[in-house]
């Protein structure tokens, strides 16, 4: 049998973990197939990356914005030959649909265009006045240092771009952590910088579960920047830590209880669309999945019918066929969460409307979850109605009108994403303003994302700082420089120079 095993790039060299353990990354369509054997990374391998790092930024960071963002353009070019390919190991790794495997790699071929493209720009910060006027006052954004990048499985190639590409551009240096269930994508990354000639330790990834690897890149004194994107229960660990560090900053994307406003008058078509879109992509492991449609109460029979309809006839199977709806779930964790919130459903007493889970598996040991849709009043001490199921499970929830679907959105303690279909634009104003989330559509699914607006949460949903082009003021500190042109030192404030 070939070799598989695949290591950590480190220093600018593909090295073999100082620990000999190792893992395997698994298709979870068919989880007898192993995609790679990767090293499970030890506290030495973790301060020989922030070791190389710390050594790597000052020439980095000297390097200039135009200079660096160069390697963001050659690492764009390489994954444009490669779309398919790398499309292919995605929804091999990931389970993910090929077609959504290919918008996840263009999405990071954006991210890495966007990245090069803010480097042209050349954003160092801003001119400011000064009171006196003879003064010159500007701010200078200089990068932080050692930014770690923390990443799920969900998005495995554009996400790892979000929290990498601008960072470096900006002249920081990044050690990527991937999930461990997508370790592959994480190997693939690193060989798009190796090609494209990024100096050592100025790119590294580091394979290895949270608690053995992210864990200690949070901790380390010399890491300044944490970016976090995965579950909520991580992100809040995380946050505690960095607390620690006077001189650390994190930024947490974490999970939601997403939903879609349906109003009285909105387009059916539009509706059922928006919701299927919403609820059922990537097997609703997306953190913007909704997993509540608030249909108001005079369309909501009318709705459901056509919703379950639809979702009846939503594929599933084998995540290379384009025809698919959905691929898989990531792991058997995923379809024991999945079926723990079904089951909860009818335990909490909610009618069940359609549970496709007993129709026979597309591959008998693949992980797979079906469509499960319920209907109930709105009750905020329900389980299933306000925790992130993260699975195709998703809740018809009626209500009175456009101010009570609002009350009921924000009554989670998530706020990532919302959408409401209505022909009214004063509604949709409405909604827009008095939803308590971070990421908003109007006739739109409440999926989706791109580099160039800010993407994140409110409440539990994250810290408040938004990923991609929302993190600028994150990987940089502004440093406030005032030039005196005159000859004589005059001061602000009516504060006396004079010198008796
Ligand atoms: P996860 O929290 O289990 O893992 C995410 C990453 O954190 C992985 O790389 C993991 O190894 C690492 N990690 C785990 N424990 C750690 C620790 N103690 N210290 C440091 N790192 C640690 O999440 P997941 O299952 O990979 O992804 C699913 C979750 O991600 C869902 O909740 C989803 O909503 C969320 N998500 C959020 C966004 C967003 O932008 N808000 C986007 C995608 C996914």
């Amino acid at each position: 049998m070939a070799d598989t095993r695949m290591h950590n790039f480190i220093g600018g060299s593909w090295k073999t973990s100082s620990k000999s353990t190792w893992f395997d990354a698994r298709n979870p369509a068919d989880p007898d197939d192993v995609i790679g054997t990767f090293p499970q990374s030890s506290a030495e391998d973790v301060q020989e990356a922030v070791d190389s790092a710390d050594r790597a930024f000052p020439t980095w960071r000297d390097a200039g914005l135009v200079k660096r963002a160069e390697y963001l353009l050659r690492v764009a070019r390489l994954m444009e030959e490669e779309t398919e390919s790398l499309a292919r190991i995605v929804a091999r790794e990931a389970g993910k649909q090929i077609n959504e495997a290919r918008a996840d790699v263009i999405e990071a071929i954006h991210t890495a265009q966007y990245a090069f493209s803010y480097g042209h720009l050349g954003q160092y910060g801003r001119v400011l006045a000064d009171e006196i006027p003879t003064k010159r006052c500007y701010e200078v954004l200089e990068p932080r240092g050692v930014v770690v990048s923390i990443t799920p499985w969900n998005f495995p190639i554009a996400l790892p771009f979000w929290l990498t590409g601008l960072a470096l551009v900006l002249g920081n240096c990044v050690i990527l952590k991937p999930s461990e269930y997508t370790p592959m994508c994480g190997a693939k990354i690193a060989g798009y910088f190796e090609k494209a000639g990024i100096p050592p330790g100025v790119f590294q990834v580091l394979h290895g579960t949270g608690e053995a690897v992210g864990a200690p890149l949070v901790g380390h004194p010399k890491t300044h920047v944490i970016l976090f994107t995965g579950s909520y229960e991580v992100g809040a660990r995380i946050k505690q830590e960095v607390a620690k560090h006077a001189d650390k900053v994190c930024t947490i994307e974490t999970g939601g209880k997403n939903a879609i406003l349906i109003l009285d008058d909105a387009n059916m078509d539009m509706a059922v669309a928006a919701s299927v879109l919403s609820a059922f992509k990537t097997a609703g492991q997306r953190c913007v999945t909704a997993g509540r449609l608030l249909v108001d109460e005079r369309i909501a029979t009318a709705f459901a019918d056509r919703f379950v309809a639809a979702a009846r006839r939503v594929k599933v199977g084998n995540p290379m066929d384009e025809d698919v709806f959905y691929g898989t779930m990531i792991n058997g964790q995923g379809v024991e969460k999945g079926r723990r919130f079904n089951a909860l459903a009818k335990q909490e007493g909610f009618d069940v409307l359609l549970d496709r889970n007993t129709e026979p598996l597309p591959t008998e040991h693949g992980y797979w979850l079906r469509p499960f849709v319920y209907r109930g009043t709105w009750r905020r001490d329900s389980v299933c109605l306000t925790e992130e199921a993260f699975s195709p499970h998703v809740a018809i929830v009626p209500v009175r009108g456009l101010e009570e679907a609002v009350a009921v959105y924000n009554d989670t303690k998530y706020g990532l994403s919302g959408a409401v279909i209505t022909e009214d634009y004063r509604k949709a104003k409405y909604a827009e303003e008095h939803m308590r989330c971070g990421i908003f559509y109007w006739n739109l699914p409440c999926i989706g994302a791109g580099v160039r607006l800010p993407f994140g949460g409110v409440k539990q949903s994250g810290n408040l700082i938004p990923s991609a082009a929302g993190l600028i003021p994150v990987l940089t500190h502004p440093k406030a420089i005032t030039y005196n042109l005159d000859t004589k030192i005059m001061m602000a404030q009516g504060l006396k120079a004079d010198i008796q």
